[in-house]
């Protein structure tokens, strides 16, 4: 029985799927702040180049993955499809559990499958410099990465408080040649104007969206090299790149002959999740039996509590209205480890499939991502990151369901990225400092209010 299941290089994805063109029902228009209008791609065009914006609106079903693109995915892709025989001897429960490893890229997660798509797109459209937000820092870290592969500047704005807690990201984008300031900074008008009213705040990723933002539309006029703005995730053309990850598991399961009946994957603003699950999800509104399960943090439950409605993708009101499960765009969860599950929304994409009974939402509590955490260390070696634990619960969870119910299942899940970066997050749990965020339904009615009298997607 392999433990590893590769490609070889030739066998890489040549396209990306684009599941736009094979939904029941279509994903709703993001509309104009101001005017309550669909947003046209012009409306766009100041802050992301305009080859991205196509892919945004995209209804082809396969977008040729451009050459230049798949020989910097080579440096890490394919990445090995794993089956997680150590978990399951020890679990010893009926089920085949398969592993997509995305720890594997220079970053250390998924983040880079978009990364080099948006950078290289970015470079053919005549773009020198890129502005970004990160929280932690996968994101801003894929970005620099990705940059300094294609000879593109990068700046990134990291949340203060990360900053100056978590310095091993921000020095993985030193490394590669990027600038990091922490955000609030002195060098937008909407970091100076939040470090008047507090000089010593702890940032957060709705300023630092701001900051790098502004930084984009405002560079011609600093007589900065020409810049765009660049996203890690939710958005359309974000899921569009990770879908090699779903395409690639389905070479890879086809080579084993089993075929997975369960789909897993952690969902922050929902792009490795989508990424692995979609190539499934076009399977299953073709009549195929799978169950596709989008794991979030109770403490954030997006998808599991929050309406299907139009909001703010970002804190500050900057953005277009997207139809997508939200707790508000004023909504500040709990400050639990896994940081890439801390945002309000959820793509529209997933947020529309969900609706449609195509994605099953579940939410999970983060001990229970700890001990899960802890048990795939111990039995199949990798430490997982915070964000992935949440996925590895749930296979957990539906492995011991499975011999409840006398039944043999096959189940894939995304490994969406190593923890070796988080080990502090580990500390806090060993030591017995972390805990289950209660979130009182309260708490979201009122982070809902600021919603009365938005536009409601039509049903
Ligand atoms: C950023 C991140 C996530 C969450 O982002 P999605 O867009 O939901 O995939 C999950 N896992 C890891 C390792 C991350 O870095």
């Amino acid at each position: 029985m392999a433990v590893k299941i590769f490609l070889n290089e030739d066998e890489l994805p040549r396209q990306w799927y684009n599941i736009a063109a094979d939904m029941p029902n279509p994903m709703q228009p993001p509309l104009h702040p101001g005017t309550g209008q669909p947003l046209g791609p012009d409306d766009l065009a100041p802050v992301f180049p305009m080859n991205l914006i196509e892919q945004e609106v995209s209804q082809e079903r396969w977008i040729d993955i451009p050459e230049p693109v798949l020989d910097k995915l080579l440096i890490w892709r394919p990445s090995p499809l794993y089956r997680a025989v150590k978990l399951e001897q020890h679990l010893k429960c009926p089920v085949k559990i398969y592993y997509k490893n995305e720890g594997v890229s220079p970053a250390g997660s998924h983040k880079p499958n978009t990364a080099i798509p948006q950078v290289y797109y970015n470079k053919v459209f005549g773009i020198k410099r890129i502005a970004t937000e990160t929280g932690a820092g996968q994101w801003g870290s894929a970005l620099s990465f990705a940059c300094s592969q294609f000879g593109l500047e990068a700046k990134v704005y990291m949340v203060r408080i990360s900053y100056e807690q978590k310095p091993y990201r921000r020095l993985m984008m030193n490394t590669w040649g990027a600038t990091c300031v922490p955000s609030p900074s002195t060098e937008t008008e909407a970091g100076r104007k939040m470090l008047a009213i507090d000089p010593n705040s702890p940032g957060s990723l709705g300023i630092a969206i701001s900051e790098a933002v502004e930084d984009a539309v405002t560079s011609e006029a600093h007589g900065r090299p020409l810049t765009r703005y660049s996203l890690g995730s939710v958005l359309n053309h974000v899921l569009l790149h990770q879908t090699i990850i779903g395409l690639e598991a389905e070479k890879q399961l086809a080579k084993t002959g089993d075929y997975p009946d369960i789909v897993i994957g952690c969902a922050g603003g929902g792009s490795n999740f989508a990424g692995c699950a979609f190539p499934f999800v076009r399977d299953k509104i073709a009549g195929k039996q799978v169950q596709i399960i989008a794991v979030e943090p109770t403490s954030c439950p997006t998808m599991t509590r929050g309406p299907f409605t139009y909001d703010f993708g970002d804190t500050v009101q900057m953005t277009p209205l997207l139809p997508m499960h939200t707790l508000g765009h004023g909504f500040v969860p709990a400050p639990i480890h896994a940081g890439g599950l801390r945002y309000h929304g959820m793509a529209p994409l997933v947020s529309q499939l969900v609706m449609d009974g195509l994605i099953e939402p579940r939410a999970v509590a983060q001990l229970e991502t700890f001990a899960a955490g802890v048990t795939w260390a111990r039995t199949e070696g990798f430490i997982s990151a915070p964000e992935t634990n949440h996925a590895l619960a749930a296979v957990i969870q539906e492995a011991k369901k499975a011999k409840e119910e006398g039944k043999e299942k096959v189940i894939l899940v995304n490994w969406s990225g190593h923890g070796l970066v988080d080990l502090a997050a580990y500390d806090a749990y060993f030591q017995g400092k972390l805990a289950d965020h209660e979130l009182p339904q309260e708490d979201i009615d009122q982070a809902l209010k600021a919603l009365e009298g938005f536009p409601k997607p039509k049903m």
